[in-house]
């Protein structure tokens, strides 16, 4: 497995509608390899979801998992795949919450969201699943599912006021918050 390089914003692949994973992918070693790649480079970056135009591929597949990669608590959400997935809202109730990005390095700020969604998409093998989420899964889900239609977090802020760089978070906002 190998560690990937991650775009950052201005590269055009980051902006660009991702292209829906063929069928005939599925059999297809690099395409098995690529999902390996981005989890071990999602691990790597200790993030909690990774977008494949984040890696310089244009497809609409993602990795998702959080919590659990130090082996040290039990994941939260487990390991998932998320190919050509298809979100829609459970109600119109939106959340804020903080979010960061590997292609947006050092930086929060606060989105809102779907509180509640439903989730269709094909696993690594093809195979269809549903679910629904909310809470910070949802919200994983929402930020991966944007990067595949060449949007980042930062697009869905209100405003920037509460833009901050994760050390002056950690310094001046994580321990008003507890
Ligand atoms: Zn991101």
């Amino acid at each position: 497995m190998s560690i990937l390089k991650v775009a950052r914003i201005a590269h055009p692949v980051l902006r660009s509608p991702a292209k829906p994973v063929p069928r005939s992918a599925f059999k297809n070693p690099l395409f098995q390899k690529l999902v390996d790649d981005m989890r071990e480079t999602m691990y790597e970056y200790e993030g909690v979801g990774l977008a494949a135009p984040q890696v310089h591929e244009s497809l609409r597949l993602a990795v998702i998992e959080v919590g659990g990669h130090d082996g040290r608590a039990k994941a939260e959400v487990p390991f998932m795949v998320l190919v050509n997935p298809v979100i829609t809202p459970l109600g119109e109730e939106t959340v804020t919450g903080w979010e960061g990005c590997l292609s947006i390095p050092d930086l929060r700020g606060i989105v809102p969201r779907l509180a509640r969604l439903k989730l269709e998409a094909l696993d690594r093998h093809g195979k269809p699943y549903a679910l629904e989420a909310d809470g910070f899964f949802a919200r994983v889900i929402q930020h991966e599912c944007d990067h595949l239609d060449g949007g980042v977090y930062l697009d869905r802020m209100q405003g920037m006021r509460s833009l901050t760089f994760i050390k002056e978070f950690e310094d001046h906002i994580h321990h008003d918050e507890e």
